[in-house]
């Protein structure tokens, strides 16, 4: 009988995704396979193509058909980064995996560093943002804003933190088999695991070639999930404003009755319509904050998978 011989796993698998990234990606995957090889001496690296409409996934074909160390995965349709990012941990069979860009904006440099930390014994190696001075004033305010708002009602530390990571291989099983919600936010699911954790500091490189694919809405959108995700404290603003309506009604009741005891005429026009606009606005937040998390809920029921593959190159 034959018996079956299977791989060794390689020490390092880098996890790319990839959306409309087809100016750079070759770039990025030679830089980024030239630093493994100068530290460790087996790598892999997973190129999770997004659904990109250009030709991403052509590229990264052409170099996995060179070199088997490099694969690629490519989704039906664009699910997005953190769904990008779990297709490439689910396919990641290295002892450790690192995650970064595909724009070289999370210098690979600095891969020896984090494979250094890893060895001496960190679990989980956070790349912390040194620098935002790529981000326009708006996005250095709206991210210091999200992230101390996640990180004090969710009571996880994703201050300037990214998606560059290092995680070791029982990390890696977590997020993938024990972690399976759909709302996803690396960020905070890998400060939340626990397990040791170290950090290196670096500033966020200039983007290699094209821009960012992030527009306002899908940031407001990521930073809800990331919020809804891991604090129920916005429910308690519907409570605190229903306290709010209380007091007023209180305070205009006290002033007619006050009125009344002096036979004056009760004043009401004007006082009714704050009421209303007030009472009405207050019902419409609270009703838009509950909803939210009724949407997110309805996601995670309807257990739909995360992402669904439609080609894969260089993995059996
Ligand atoms: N990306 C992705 N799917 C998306 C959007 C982005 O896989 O829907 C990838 C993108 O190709 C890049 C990384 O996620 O490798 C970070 O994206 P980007 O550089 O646009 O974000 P920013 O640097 O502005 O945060
Ligand atoms: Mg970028």
């Amino acid at each position: 009988m034959n018996a079956v011989i299977k791989p060794c796993p390689p020490t390092i698998s880098a996890v790319i995704p990839a959306h409309n990234e087809s100016y750079g990606i070759e770039t990025a995957i030679k830089q980024i396979a030239q630093i493994l090889t100068s530290c460790v001496s087996d790598w892999e690296i997973i190129v999770i193509d997004d659904g990109s409409s250009d030709e991403t996934y052509q590229k990264v074909c052409a170099l996995a058909n060179a070199d088997s160390r490099i694969k690629g995965i490519m989704l039906s349709r664009n699910f997005g980064k953190e769904s990008a990012m779990l297709a490439g941990l689910g396919h990641a069979t290295g002892e450790a995996v690192i995650t970064l860009d595909a724009d070289l904006q999370h210098p690979p440099g600095f891969i020896p560093e984090m494979v250094a930390k890893w060895q001496s014994g960190a679990d989980i190696v956070h790349a912390v943002k040194r620098d935002r001075s790529q981000d326009s004033m708006g996005q250095k305010a709206a991210a210091y804003c999200i992230n101390h708002l996640i990180s004090e009602l969710g009571g996880i530390n994703v201050k300037n933190s990214s998606d560059f990571k290092l995680l070791n291989r029982t990390v890696v099983d977590i997020i993938v088999q024990q972690l399976p919600e759909k709302q996803r936010f690396f960020r905070g699911l890998t400060s939340w695991i626990g397990y040791t954790e170290d950090y290196i500091y670096f500033d966020v490189a200039e983007r290699h070639r094209g821009e960012s694919k992030w527009s306002f809405w899908s940031l407001l959108e990521l930073s809800i999930t990331a919020l809804i995700s891991f604090s129920s404290h916005p429910l308690r603003i519907v409570t605190f404003l229903g306290a709010m309506t209380l007091i007023l009604g209180f305070s205009v009741a006290a002033d007619a009755i006050w009125s009344l005891i002096n036979h004056q005429t009760v004043s009401g026009y004007t006082t009714i319509i704050i009421c209303l606009l007030l009472i009405g606005s207050f019902i419409m937040i609270s009703l838009g904050i509950i909803g939210e998390y009724i949407a997110k809920i309805y996601d995670e029921v309807k257990g739909r998978p995360h992402y669904l593959i439609k080609s894969k190159v260089g993995i059996g």
